[in-house]
């Protein structure tokens, strides 16, 4: 649906007094209800003259796509998209020292659910957009476009993936910036700032035992499957599994100042000057495992004859899901007579190349505004919409994106969907400019 949105924003709102007003709107997911801070920022929007649209499932959740063309006759350029989610995920307001809708500023940092994941970037993006408009600014060429989606906290069945399979003509970009990339890591002194250009795709299994059920006061009479899984779970816990260094993450090491052509070599220097930074960029390289539900019998009584062993299995973009099922196997080793492996839920990595227009717009920015700093490509472990749209799309670039000024990964990290999230105020203005300067460098 299209409508006339009205708005009582004024005009000329900072980063920081749009981000405080997008906190205040409980988004969490269950159950989402994004509406209200959708019709706010479509009201903005539209009133700032981008055409505006509100569709989603459900009237209660509805995506927002806000969009600005280069006028008729002007030479092609590329549809840059500015991609966010606005719901979030919930907190409990006794575990922080502010509470998490209060969008409260105090000594320079706001504070709020969302701070970080991710209506920090929402808000971002839509002033960086305001801005440019309000300084008479049009695209000359190409089109920007706004997408403030729902429901990515719990994959996007109404948001990102409900909007590309049902109104790709909306969704459609060439270029896109989203979450993933951005705070920098220190390492030997020097700050470098990642770039996500991938993700690693879950490829979930369990492994499932069978036994032979009796009474618990006689366990000789009985086939315990939960203790054939106990051998397993050590097993992969302790797998080694050998690197897949994707160009990207070659490339990573290489600004690192380390050689991505011997990750071997690099990951155990690494690991010896710096684990938690290991422990963090390493599994970019290769496929992880964690152990991480056992169900099986519930009385005290009786030996268990059915135990399954569910494990979240990470599976980078270079690696095809055949082979990452080989290396899965080979790691598993011999199953014990009994156990099985089921193959529950897989999503391939994906990923865009780490170099172009986009990529090169975002390294100048930063050599401009961060002089020294390194600007290298990153895979996320994780998942985020960007998925979503390099499948529907794929031509995409997208990559993540939201460089902060002070705030480094170690920190970051402990602040996502974590009690007292907040946000410094300078990183937003940053990213706020950063959005700013790149949209207009992109499409003039
Ligand atoms: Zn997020």
């Amino acid at each position: 649906m299209s409508a006339s949105f009205p708005t009582d924003a004024p005009a000329g709102l900072s980063a920081t007094e749009l981000l405080q007003r997008l906190i205040r709107f409980n988004t969490v997911n269950p159950p989402g209800q994004e509406h209200e801070a959708n019709e706010y920022l479509a009201g903005m929007l539209e009133a700032a003259g981008f055409t505006v649209t509100l569709v989603g499932r459900t009237p209660e959740r509805p995506n927002l796509i806000a969009e600005l063309r280069a006028p008729e006759g002007a030479p092609e350029g590329p549809v840059l998209g500015l991609l966010s989610h606005v719901d979030t995920v919930l907190a409990a307001p006794e575990d922080w020292r502010h509470d998490p809708w209060s969008g409260d500023l105090q000594d320079g940092e706001i504070w709020g659910r969302g701070a970080i994941d991710m209506k920090s970037q929402t808000a971002a993006e839509v002033t960086a957009a305001l801005d440019l408009v309000r300084d008479g600014w049009r695209p000359s060429r190409g089109a920007l476009k706004i997408f403030v989606v729902v429901d990515e906290e719990t994959g996007g069945s109404e948001g990102a993936v409900w909007l590309c399979e049902n109104h790709p003509d909306l969704a459609r970009c060439d270029l896109l910036l989203n979450e993933g990339g951005g705070a920098p890591l220190r390492f030997r002194d020097r700050l470098h700032y990642g770039v996500c250009v991938g993700e690693k795709g879950p490829l979930r299994f369990a492994l499932k035992a069978s036994g032979r059920a009796a009474h618990g006061a006689t366990p000789g009479l009985g086939d315990n499957a939960l203790v054939r899984l106990a051998p397993l779970i050590t097993r992969l816990a302790e797998a080694e599994l050998p690197y897949d260094v994707a160009p990207a993450v070659a490339s990573m090491l290489d600004g690192l100042g380390l050689d991505g052509a011997d990750p071997e070599r690099s990951y155990a220097a690494l690991r010896a000057e710096d684990a938690d930074l290991a422990a963090a960029i390493e599994p970019m390289a290769k496929i992880t495992f964690s152990p991480n539900i056992v169900t099986t019998g519930d009385k005290i009584n009786v030996i268990p004859d059915r135990a399954e062993l569910f494990v979240d299995c990470r599976v980078p973009p270079n690696v095809p899901t055949e082979d990452a099922k080989a290396r899965i196997l080979a790691a598993i080793g011999e199953l014990p007579d009994g156990v099985e492996v089921e193959w529950r839920m897989t999503v391939p990595g994906n990923d865009s190349p780490g170099h172009g227009e986009l990529f090169d717009a975002l390294q100048e920015w930063l050599g401009d505004h961060v002089p020294g700093a390194g600007i290298v490509p990153t895979f996320l472990p994780g998942f985020t919409d960007s998925r979503t749209w390099r499948e529907a799309f794929p031509d995409v670039v997208a990559y993540g994106f939201f460089p902060h000024r002070n705030l480094e990964l170690r920190e970051q990290a402990g602040r996502m969907h974590a009690k007292d999230e907040r946000i410094d105020v300078e990183d937003l203005e940053f990213a706020t400019a950063c959005f700013r300067d790149v949209t207009r460098r992109i499409l003039g």
